[in-house]
């Protein structure tokens, strides 16, 4: 079994005390890899190995279009090793190899190309003022960076924070979940190879609490937060960004409501529909995992619906033809298999799919459930969905919106003006109109409620990553 161990200062490292673990292969049900145990100690290391590249190293005093270049580099390396990248993920959380390797490793390597970019390419605001003085603004880079990332999208979200954080200049302590560690070492690994000085781009392996994710939050030595996970794990980690006054991002659960008016193009939402809750198994924060359909097309959609989620091939993530894989770990498995298992006692009726071999569950559509029953407020986070009809625009509404979270939402209608008027409605950071997933990224991205503080993306990441400086010089003496 190969060995994956901390990036630290351009080495890499075990653990200072030697601890290892092994990263599980979900649909094999073995471990697949070892790898390096953090502890605060080698959080410590990599913090001030991340400080000294800050302070000293050339990383932050180089030009924008020298460190782009970096980041493009990078960008092409994982390009070319998109079937090695794509199958780490693959092997390490059970993600069908197509998602792996054909998606999110091109946008990992996209989300490094528009920071670097957009970091380029971004102007400043200047103010001539009256008095006859100038003010201008300057963005710094804020430091060093901590990083923490959740398991469902390993690669693409780790670079969703790496890209910003390092085309502004700041250097970064990555920690990848557990679950997920191996694309996080090749990505240094590759970060090097690419041209990154030693110490910008450190990875620290680890789990949460009383292990290198809490010792990486609670560091002194750390200048932003920026962090992906549940809703739970958010709130620890804002009370620790708080006790060293330290800026977090926060991007977290979600419970998409995705609500079909009677006057929708039934194919296009039906097929988004299915993609919206099962990609990725259904392990997508941004899963449209509560369905409200109005009542006159509520019967043609649901056996549409049924249809398609019975014709998804379930099975070994490493088969290209695979479209439902495992639940990313056992312990993951438990969570999603207690919510099939309750959906009758909770007043529901499953439709199709309940549990399969291993730890599958198959794309699962729940009918006639109280919107009170956890499987409609809790974020299940598997490939299950809850189907409702309603009857008015204004119900529609109230149902999408009766929920904690407010990351993004989705509606299908052909009516142009209902369109404008029910996002303006729904209480959520994204709102997708007859399409799900599609991202500009320089839009804003993150949540409301319990789904997230700030938002990241284009100049709202560089708003985040940076320490804006305003400059007034006197102009006006001779
Ligand atoms: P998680 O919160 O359990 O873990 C995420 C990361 O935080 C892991 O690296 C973990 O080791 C670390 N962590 C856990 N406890 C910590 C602590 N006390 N201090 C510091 N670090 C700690 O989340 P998960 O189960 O890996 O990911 C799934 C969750 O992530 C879901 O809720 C999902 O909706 C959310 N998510 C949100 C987005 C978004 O953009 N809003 C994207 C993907 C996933």
């Amino acid at each position: 079994m190969d060995f994956y161990g901390h990036v630290i200062d351009g080495e890499e490292v075990p653990s200072a005390d030697g601890a290892e673990f092994d990263s599980i292969d979900p649909y094999r049900r073995e471990p697949w890899a070892r790898v390096a145990l953090g502890s605060a100690a080698d959080v410590d290391r990599a913090v001030r190995a991340a400080r000294r590249a800050f302070d000293e190293g050339p990383w932050p005093r180089m030009g924008l279009a020298e460190r782009g270049a970096v980041l493009h580099r990078l960008a092409g390396l994982l390009e070319r090793n998109a079937e090695e990248m794509g199958l780490s993920d693959t092997r390490d959380m059970g993600k069908p190899i197509t998602q792996s390797r054909d998606n999110d490793v091109f946008r990992a390597a996209a989300n490094l190309r528009f920071f670097a970019d957009h970091a380029r390419l971004s102007t400043a605001e200047t103010l001539p003022m009256d008095s006859g003085h100038h003010a201008y603004t300057r963005f710094e880079p804020a430091g060093v960076v901590a990083a923490i990332a959740p398991w469902n999208y390993p690669l693409m979200l780790a670079t969703w924070k790496v890209a910003p954080a390092l085309a502004w200049g700041n250097t970064v302590v990555l920690k990848p979940a557990e679950d997920s560690p191996v694309s996080a070492t090749k990505l240094a690994r590759l970060a090097l190879e690419a041209g990154m000085p030693p110490g910008v781009l450190n990875v620290v392996h680890g789990r949460g609490p009383d292990s290198a994710g809490q010792a990486l939050t609670e560091h002194p030595g750390i200048d932003r937060i920026t962090f992906t996970g549940a809703s739970s794990t958010g709130r620890v980690i804002a009370r620790a960004a708080a006790a060293n006054l330290v800026p977090v991002s926060l991007e977290l659960g979600g419970k998409g409501a995705n609500v079909v008016f009677a006057d929708a193009d039934l194919a296009n939402a039906v097929e988004w529909s299915i993609k919206a809750v099962y990609t990725n198994t259904g392990q997508v924060c941004l899963a449209g995992s509560r369905i409200y359909v109005q009542r006159p097309i509520y019967e043609e959609f649901l056996a549409r619906f049924v249809a398609a989620a019975e014709a998804m091939v379930i099975g070994d993530p490493c088969d290209a033809a695979t479209q439902i894989g495992p639940l990313a770990s056992e312990q993951h498995y438990r969570k999603v298999r207690g919510y099939v298992e309750t959906v009758e006692s909770a007043g529901g009726k499953i439709l199709t799919g309940g549990l399969g071999d291993g730890w599958t569950v198959r794309p699962t559509v729940v009918v006639d459930m109280p919107q009170t029953a956890p499987h409609c407020t809790e974020e299940i986070f598997g490939p299950l969905v809850v189907i409702s009809p309603f009857d008015t625009e204004q119900e529609a509404v109230e149902l999408a919106n009766n929920t904690r979270y407010g990351l993004n939402a989705m509606v299908f209608t052909e009516n142009l003006h209902r369109a404008h008027r029910v996002s303006a409605r729904l209480r959520a950071g994204t709102v997708w109109v007859n399409c799900f997933f599609i991202r500009d990224l320089r839009a804003p991205f993150g949540g409301v409620g319990d789904s997230g503080v700030g938002r990241e993306g284009g100049s709202f990441s560089r708003e985040f990553f940076t320490e804006p400086k305003a400059v007034i010089i006197d102009v006006k003496r001779d």
